[in-house]
């Protein structure tokens, strides 16, 4: 569904929680995939400083010659580190440690939290015809994170169903609510996502109760349940699709993706 004729730029979105552990870069990594096994053109973008979202689709720390670091240091054209994965329509820009001090490189930089934004509108990206961007955040609400809710038409949360997951909830959207205000007005609520989820344990049940009845429609139907194939997947560079398309994993981040895609037509 790559049509060049098409009158606006891919759907840009964030994947953001400050807490670590979350299921950020499963999500991005697994709703990418199925995505693109949906035919639509996906680029991840790394901006982790841990790279794991490089990692689990198979680019090697040693394999990344460019990286978005590169690219928000402006010493390269994002276009030109756009890299392919072993998933067909599935494209990746890796992150390298060196971003864990961009935060300070930067802290001169006028417009510093535009770069992503910029860079993500360079006229060479075109080409690409992307349909979706996924931004894998890192765990905090530093520049780089700010650069992609900047650069991001919207933001995806994903929610660890644990006690106190509901809490760190409204730093974040009190960050959204900033980053609106100040640079990035259409910024809105993707929707937040369950995960790890153990339909046998009543703290998942209760932390999905809460959630559905504070947030309401901003929820997605589908929840992320806890499947072993998911952690499994990263360690043999494979989305879970494609190491095991039958698994429970594969098949609720394809429902996710069936669920954003309706949202977004
Ligand atoms: P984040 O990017 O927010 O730090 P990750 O996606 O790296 O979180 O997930 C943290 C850990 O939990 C990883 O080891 C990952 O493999 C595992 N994990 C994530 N989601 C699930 C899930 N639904 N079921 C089982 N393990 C998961
Ligand atoms: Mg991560």
């Amino acid at each position: 569904m790559s049509d060049p004729t098409r009158p606006r730029g891919p759907r840009i979105i964030a994947i953001a929680n400050q807490k670590g552990g979350v299921g950020k870069t499963t999500t991005a990594i697994n709703l990418g995939a199925a995505l693109s096994h949906a035919g639509h053109t996906v680029l991840i973008v790394d901006i982790d400083p841990q790279g794991n979202a490089s990692t689990g689709l198979g680019v090697e720390a040693d394999a990344r010659e460019t990286s978005i670091y590169d690219v928000l240091l402006g010493e390269a054209e994002l276009a030109d580190t756009i890299r392919s994965t072993e998933v067909g329509d599935l494209l990746i820009i890796p992150a390298t440690t060196d971003l864990s001090s961009a935060d300070i490189e930067l802290i001169s930089t006028e417009k510093r939290s535009f770069l992503l934004h910029d860079a993500l509108r360079q006229p060479a990206v075109d080409r690409f015809a992307l349909d979706y961007v996924l931004i894998d955040c890192p765990p905090s609400l530093n520049l780089l994170t700010v650069n992609a809710l900047v650069a991001a038409d919207s933001v995806l949360v994903p929610l660890q169903s644990e006690f106190f997951a509901l809490e760190g909830l409204s730093q974040l959207m009190l960050t959204v609510r900033e980053v609106r205000e100040t640079a990035n007005p259409r910024l809105r609520i993707e929707g937040v996502a369950l995960t790890m989820y153990d339909k046998r344990n009543n703290l998942s049940q209760q932390v999905e109760e809460d959630a559905r009845e504070n947030l309401g429609d901003l929820v997605f139907q589908t929840v992320i349940p806890r499947n072993v194939r998911l952690s499994e997947a990263p360690s043999f560079a494979m989305p879970v699709l494609d190491y095991d398309p039958s698994s429970r994993g594969a098949q609720a981040y394809q429902a996710l993706a069936a669920e954003l895609i309706a949202r977004n037509d």
